[in-house]
């Protein structure tokens, strides 16, 4: 492949990042060029700002691994736009990380490294004590589940991990004994399937770090139609919390909730259908999510103000939301604006609060009765 041929710059952020002409304009990833998806940009500015609210109150030397970088985006991004850090971005295609090269030394970058590795060898060279890396990011083509164990002992204690996974048909429970071997649990199919998918992939995460003597806080986690991404800070101890547990959910009333074990419906007492196991924790450390507000820079997408303003609002909420489509069609009504129903709960004494998971979804700690009650009021 010539190297010349059609290579565009792309301003990201305010990092310059070489790429394939083809690679703007084509549906389909071509299959013999570094991939880059210029629809990842809000992910990638979304990932700016939780690494720079990281770091902001991380003491010591900093390091960022892009364990499978391709043309090294975010790697690129994270050496261009975060103060004193030294980044690592790993592939295994040499013309990726040849054009990666290139566009480091075009943001004029001097904290920028490459390696030509499989992805566990590489984390492997940072997996032993005094070499962990301040935050770890495996970004693959489907499951990220082989890599979890690698990417746990390559990160630092008190370090950042993100891991983006892409085989939402099987987290979505298309193929239910592949989701059961990749993340340990199964899923179930409801509205909220984009929650249940995110905390197999953070239940799967706890479980491996468990395995390791590690533990596991989410801080932020971040969905779209074609990935789910969690950030995770990474504990070495060994007395892991015990937050692993199912969504029951009840097709009888429409009651749902996370539980440690799978039980009947407590609110008309039918068999539940359950997901899991799975992580039944918090999605999103409030205060982390409060610091990234401050890290949203002009040149950020604009969506992602709203995005973190609702995870802000969510924060502290129960697990499982419900949406605006599913309560009228249960009552038979038209759906009621988001804005009213959070009004009307809050009025009648309970939490609301929409969520970043879906534009109509909203959680409380009503019960369904209620919602319901207050939809047909
Ligand atoms: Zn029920």
């Amino acid at each position: 492949m010539q190297l010349n041929d059609q290579i565009k710059t792309v301003i990201e952020g305010s990092t310059k990042i070489l790429v394939h002409e083809q690679s703007l304009t084509s549906k389909v990833p071509p299959q013999d060029m570094p991939f880059f998806n210029p629809k990842a940009k809000l992910s990638r500015d979304l990932s700016i700002i939780a690494y720079s609210a990281f770091l902001k109150n991380f003491e010591g030397p900093k390091t960022f691994l892009d364990s499978m970088a391709s043309l090294g985006a975010r790697g690129l991004r994270v050496a261009n736009e975060i103060k004193n850090i030294k980044v690592f971005v790993n592939d295994l295609n040499p013309s990726a990380l040849e054009l990666a090269r290139r566009s480091a030394d075009l943001n004029g970058l001097k904290n920028f490294e490459t390696s030509e590795n499989e992805v566990c060898q590489f984390l492997s060279a940072f997996s032993k004590r005094g070499c962990r890396s301040t935050i770890v990011d495996i970004d693959p083509f489907g499951s990220p589940s082989k890599y979890i164990d690698c990417g746990v002992r390559a990160t630092l204690h008190k370090g950042l991990l993100s891991v983006t996974a892409t085989d939402l048909q099987v987290l979505h429970g298309i193929f239910k004994d592949a989701c059961r071997k990749k993340y340990y649990g199964v899923p179930i199919k409801t509205t909220y399937s984009n929650e249940i998918s995110t905390r197999l992939v953070l239940g799967l995460v706890n479980m491996v770090a468990a395995r390791l003597d590690a533990e596991i806080t989410p801080v932020f986690v971040e969905t779209n139609m074609h990935y789910y991404r969690i950030y995770v800070r990474v504990l070495n101890r060994p007395d892991t919390q015990n937050a692993i547990g199912y969504i029951i959910h009840c097709r009888t009333c429409g009651h749902r909730e996370a539980s440690s074990e799978p039980a009947d419906c407590r609110l008309c007492g039918s068999k539940t259908e359950h997901a899991g196991p799975l992580w039944i924790g918090k999605l999103f450390e409030k205060e982390f999510v409060s610091s990234m507000q401050g890290e949203i820079t002009d040149t950020a997408d604009k969506k992602c103000a709203k995005i973190i303003e609702r995870c802000l609002a969510e924060s502290d909420m129960p697990a499982c939301y419900y949406t605006l489509d599913e309560i009228a069609e249960m009552n038979g009504s038209s759906p009621i604006p988001m804005v009213q129903v959070l009004k009307r709960l809050q009025e009648d004494g309970f939490l609301s609060s929409p969520t970043a998971f879906n534009p109509t979804g909203f959680r409380t700690d009503a019960t369904i009765n209620k919602i319901r009650e207050i939809f047909s009021s």
